[in-house]
């Protein structure tokens, strides 16, 4: 991992004596006296269509996601306003976990507050030992916390396709995003999922640009009627990509695959 360390002071340092850090230690002062020993993060179950190399997922802002995208599947839940939830802040998050902060929602949209997410980032601080992955369909925004970012920090964007379709969300389209995340000197992971119809030298390009650590890449599990491609496009861009960087493969991808499982290590 980075270690974003300058000088003598550590990032954590820094962060307290910025500007941001003052704001947010009064309420970092409240969470630490009512802190308590349960876990409010989600153990991934084995099997779960999220990322097996996580092993937890935590949410503090919850409700609708701005971004709308068709084949979200929180949608097959109620969803209640878009909030910020103090109870799921204040509880523990352990040590040595790989914590999916933000799954449920994108909090990294343009709507949510800055003290949403700085209050986030304050909380992942107090648990250094953890890893931390930050996914975003706006990654551009990841660009105002640079300075306040935990060392053990993951960012992520999604890149279904290269192409348009304007149809599936109300996110920056992938173009956006991969440019944005391009700027970002911290270790990337890239995920292909839900794959939807592509140009491979396009994607692949893409790819290169963005040297992620790893892609992972996984299909629609909803029945979402999505623009897919053939298996053999799929096993194409796979093998390209193997090239480039590491490359996770989801089970559920095994469907585009024609049943045919490849392994990661492949
Ligand atoms: S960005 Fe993620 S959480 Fe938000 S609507 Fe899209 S799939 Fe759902």
């Amino acid at each position: 991992m980075l270690n974003k360390s300058k000088g003598n002071m550590t990032t954590q340092q820094r962060y307290q004596q910025s500007e941001k850090g003052k704001e947010t230690s009064e309420y970092g002062d409240r969470i630490t006296a009512k802190r308590s020993n349960l876990m409010a993060m989600n153990k991934v179950k084995q099997g779960s269509q999220r990322y097996p190399w996580v092993t937890h997922t935590w949410n503090v802002v919850k409700g609708k996601c701005p971004h709308d995208c068709s084949y979200c599947y929180m949608k097959r839940y109620p969803q209640p306003k878009l909030h910020f939830d103090e109870k799921s802040l204040s509880n523990g998050l352990g040590d040595e976990n790989t914590i999916f902060v933000g799954s449920s929602c994108d909090m990294w949209a343009s709507f949510i507050p800055n003290q949403w997410i700085e209050r986030t980032i304050f909380r992942c601080f107090e648990y250094n030992k953890n890893h931390y992955l930050f996914q975003s369909k706006n990654p551009i925004r990841f660009l105002d916390y640079t300075d306040i970012f935990p060392d053990n920090v993951w960012l992520g964007t999604t890149i279904e396709t290269n192409r348009h379709y304007d149809f599936i969300s109300l996110a920056p389209n992938t173009d956006e995003r991969r440019h944005a995340i391009q700027e970002l000197n911290y270790p990337i992971m890239i995920s292909i999922e839900p794959i939807m119809d592509f140009d491979l030298d396009v994607m692949v390009k893409w790819i290169q640009d963005i040297a992620p650590h790893f892609v992972s890449i996984g299909a629609d599990s909803g029945n979402n009627n999505l623009p897919e491609p053939s298996s053999g496009k799929t096993k194409a861009l796979i093998s390209a990509l193997k090239e480039i960087t590491e490359v996770k493969v989801k089970d559920n991808l095994s469907r585009l695959l024609e049943g045919e499982v490849i392994k990661e290590s492949e």
